[in-house]
């Protein structure tokens, strides 16, 4: 049962008993402390008007003076050894006061006649007789005072518990106000997961739940908003990502599978000479080839993405690794009459991945051969210093906007108006630069401007304790 109350009305169930005893506790200890006080205060009131007859009566042998005592509210009434009446207050007009068991002290009564009663009696010792002095005082004010005060406080207890209750749930609805607006906004945002075609979720996020015209709440249940909204960007944005990739990817794989299926419908369509079957199945050759590189880059980055790009610790000299990319490309870059300039420190020692490596740098050579003018000319540099490797790739080419630059490793980003068509990563060549950089500990810095040709600098840090160091003092 307990499950289906919402947590608004278990808060407030919980305030309420919770308050209520408290309240009940408070008033019930206040009316007993006031009705002590009231009490005690009549109490000194009728001894202090007892004390003197008493005294009166003690050194004065005379009873008449009780009868001619009428004093409103203060009977008095004298009884001898006996227990027999010898005077009465003029007050009481004959009406005999039953003693009851008591011959001391104070006590209450019931009188049929004078209602309810507080006697005050005392013992007065005489030469001729002791005498049993009782004054009697009523109680009905007192009486009526604190019955009035109860009356009060019964209306008072549920009213001051409702009235507690109206502002808990007030207060307890406020704040739970935010949690509601996250879970509706948690829904929509859901469903428009669910449904929503590439494109087409809000370009931005409504106003967080913790928000209002005051600004962003600064509480527990504002910050829980906050981060949530953050949650929601962070995933909203790898949404985006995964949706725009997939559809990057069905485009770039789309373009090589409709030139094989053309090559391939053109071929079967009639006989053909072995020329023309040669020339075809070149064609189908490159594609394949392309898209094989595809495939081989995007799952490289699927490995990257899942952290699972753990490069094999191989000791090598990175010189020989870039010589090796560099010669690799030497036969393209001379087609277009491109000079590759090379400035290698020898023996740099590395422990690294020889095949990431070796394609890292030809990702990078063949963007270089690729952009570049023909006639013009690559610089390629290898260093070390500081227990980091720098290795810098600088060409004549277009360059590259600074707004643009910061997309360029993004898959499958391609610069508007740059040429290239014969990409040999298939638009994935930089990202994948990227993930083996990161997989090394490295990082990768590109400056460049329109015109000004691209300089790619990759910084790769020489694993602590291994032999590299040593080499590298040598240069
Ligand atoms: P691609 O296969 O298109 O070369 P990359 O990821 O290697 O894919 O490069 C991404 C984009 O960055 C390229 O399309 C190109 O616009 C730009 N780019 C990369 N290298 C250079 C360069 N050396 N000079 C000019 N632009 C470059």
């Amino acid at each position: 049962m307990n499950a289906a109350l919402s947590l608004r009305t278990r808060m407030m169930l919980l305030f309420c008993i919770v308050v209520g005893v408290l309240l009940a506790g408070s008033y019930v200890a206040f009316y007993v402390a006031l009705k002590s006080v009231v009490r005690s205060q009549f109490d000194r009131r009728l001894m202090e008007a007892e004390a003197p007859v008493a005294a009166d009566l003690e050194s004065d042998a005379d009873d008449q003076d009780i009868v001619a005592m009428n004093i409103p509210g203060e009977y008095f009434e004298a009884l001898d050894d006996s227990g027999r009446v010898v005077a009465l207050s003029k007050n009481l007009a004959g009406h005999v006061i039953r003693l009851p068991g008591k011959t001391q002290g104070l006590q209450r009564i019931e009188d049929p006649t004078l209602g309810s009663l507080r006697l005050g009696i005392a013992q007065i010792h005489r030469a001729d007789g002791n005498r049993t002095l009782i004054l009697a005082m009523p109680t009905r004010d007192i009486d009526q005072i604190l019955a009035r005060f109860r009356t009060l406080l019964l209306f008072l207890f549920p009213g001051s518990l409702l009235l507690m209750g109206g502002v808990a749930a007030w207060y307890v609805g406020r704040s739970l106000a935010p949690i509601a607006a996250l879970t509706a906004e948690t829904t929509r945002m859901a469903d428009q997961v669910k449904v929503a075609p590439p494109g087409a979720l809000p370009n931005q996020l409504p106003k967080n739940a913790a928000a209002s015209e005051k600004g962003i709440r600064n509480d527990e249940l504002g910050r829980l908003a906050e981060a949530y909204d953050k949650l929601f960007l962070g995933m909203d944005s790898a949404l985006r990502q995964l949706r725009q990739f997939v559809s990057d990817a069905s485009h770039e794989l789309r373009t090589p599978l409709s030139v094989l299926q053309g090559e391939t419908e053109l071929l079967l369509r009639e006989p053909r000479t072995p020329e023309e079957y040669q020339k075809a199945l070149a064609v189908i050759d490159d594609e394949l080839k392309k898209l094989g590189r595809i495939v081989e880059g995007l799952f490289t980055l699927a490995i990257a993405d899942a952290g699972q790009l753990q490069p094999a610790r191989e000791p090598l000299y990175l010189n020989e690794v870039l010589e090796e990319a560099c010669s690799l490309v030497a036969s393209r870059a001379r087609t277009k009459g491109i000079a590759i300039e090379r400035q290698l420190a020898q023996d740099i020692a590395y422990v690294g991945d020889e095949a990431f490596l070796r394609q890292l740098f030809l990702i990078f050579l063949d963007n270089a051969v690729k952009y570049s003018p023909s006639q013009s000319c690559i610089q390629v540099r290898l260093a070390a210093s500081d227990g980091t490797v720098h290795v810098k790739f600088a060409d004549q080419g277009p360059g590259i906007s600074a707004e643009h630059l910061p997309h360029i490793y993004e898959r499958f980003y391609r610069v508007p108006g740059v040429g290239g068509s014969e990409s040999q990563s298939g638009g994935l060549g930089l990202a994948i630069a990227q993930a083996i950089v990161q997989a090394h500990g490295g990082s990768i810095t590109c400056t460049s401007a329109p015109g000004a040709g691209s300089t790619f600098s990759v910084l790769l840090p020489c694993p602590a304790g291994d032999a590299c160091a040593t080499h590298l003092n040598k240069n």
